[in-house]
């Protein structure tokens, strides 16, 4: 079987409506077809300084999710990502292959600096995706499963493994980017240009997988539309409806076209009600599932110590050969 892994930040108290479709959906899928391996990634989220408390409590949260939304111990592995020391024992390796140049490239750098003014962003930011690199080539990944923001960092990833590969021999399996295009970017309601964001997106602009259903509706019911009444996708002159078609559309299975022919005529009230109650019904038993599961800590934290005990088999095969290939001597 291909294998797989994904990883996700603990950066807010709940996943949004972009991680779940651009991402976290098709991670459930493909622990059918595949060796998968997902991570909540840590080691990313200290890269903007959170406090130890809310560090564990968000952890936890982000491993409870991802079991409450489906992912099965008994059909992958799910981890934390710090619980694995080879990551970032990988990320000095390849850190140390990777150009200043080609690290500076990295958009999503240069914009989450920007919040910070680029010389007092740690850097740790800087490096994210050299240590994003290392997850993925740690586990000798055929597809990695993420939304259109992350196409730079896996192209960077994919530069590095090659590299190495030609440096020092076959080591490491070049990964392909798995993306798909109608859910690639869901965009924030109030903005609807901009990627839905835990850490920048506004409390109107984002739908947290793990909010009450009367806010959910308020927000779609809010959610900026454009001039016109006509319900139609159009990204260039209608990017607040088309977001909105894209949810329903991905949420419901019914391709667009046949929404547009739904909603002729009737202006936006209907639809977004539409939109509002399949939200409402896809993470309402998410949500229970997810507090259920944060209620035995205990056991939750057994699962991810399962996993974790499963992800260092693989990480440390690939380690081994690494550290040979580099020329470090044995350790015992
Ligand atoms: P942060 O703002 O802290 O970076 P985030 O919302 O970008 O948070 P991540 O944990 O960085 O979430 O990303 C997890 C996964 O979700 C990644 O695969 C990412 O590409 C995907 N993703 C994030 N936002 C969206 C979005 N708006 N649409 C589609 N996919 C998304
Ligand atoms: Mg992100």
């Amino acid at each position: 079987r291909p294998r797989v892994l994904s990883g996700i930040q603990p950066t807010a108290d709940s996943f949004h409506l972009g991680n779940y479709l651009g991402a976290v959906r098709q991670w459930v899928a493909m622990q059918e077809t595949h060796e998968a391996f997902y991570c909540v990634v840590d080691l990313h989220a200290i890269t903007v300084n959170p406090a130890p408390e809310e560090l564990r409590r968000r952890t936890r949260i982000a491993a409870a999710q991802l079991f409450a939304v489906g992912l099965d111990p008994e059909r992958c592995t799910v981890f934390v990502q710090s619980h694995v020391r080879e990551h970032t024992e990988l990320a000095w390796m390849l850190s140390c292959q990777t150009g200043m140049g080609e690290a500076a490239r990295m958009t999503q750098f240069k914009d989450k600096a920007a919040k910070y003014g680029e010389s007092a962003a740690g850097v740790g930011l800087f490096t994210y995706p050299i240590l994003m690199a290392a997850d993925i080539l740690l586990y000798q990944a055929d597809q990695v499963p993420v939304g259109v923001d992350q196409k730079q960092h896996l192209e960077l990833t994919r530069d590095l493994a090659q590299r190495f590969n030609s440096r020092f021999g076959q080591t490491f399996k070049v990964p392909n980017p798995y993306i798909l295009k109608e859910v690639e970017k869901i965009t924030d309601l109030q903005e609807p240009t901009a990627k839905m964001s835990k850490s920048s997106s506004s409390p109107q602009g984002i739908l947290d997988v793990l909010e009450q259903p009367g806010p959910l509706r308020k927000k779609v019911m809010r959610a900026v539309t454009d001039t016109g009444t006509e319900v139609l996708a159009d990204e260039e002159n209608k990017p607040g409806v088309t977001n909105l078609l894209r949810i329903q559309s991905a949420l419901s299975g019914t391709p667009i076209p046949e929404l547009e022919a739904r909603y002729a005529g009737q202006g936006y009230g209907t639809f977004k009600k539409d939109v509002a109650e399949l939200v409402v019904d896809t993470f309402t038993p998410i949500r229970e599932r997810t507090e259920k599961l944060l209620a035995d800590e205990a056991e939750l934290d057994k699962l991810l110590a399962a996993g974790a005990e499963r992800a260092r088999e693989v990480a440390r095969e690939t380690m081994a050969e690494v550290r040979e290939r580099m020329g470090f001597l044995p350790t015992s």
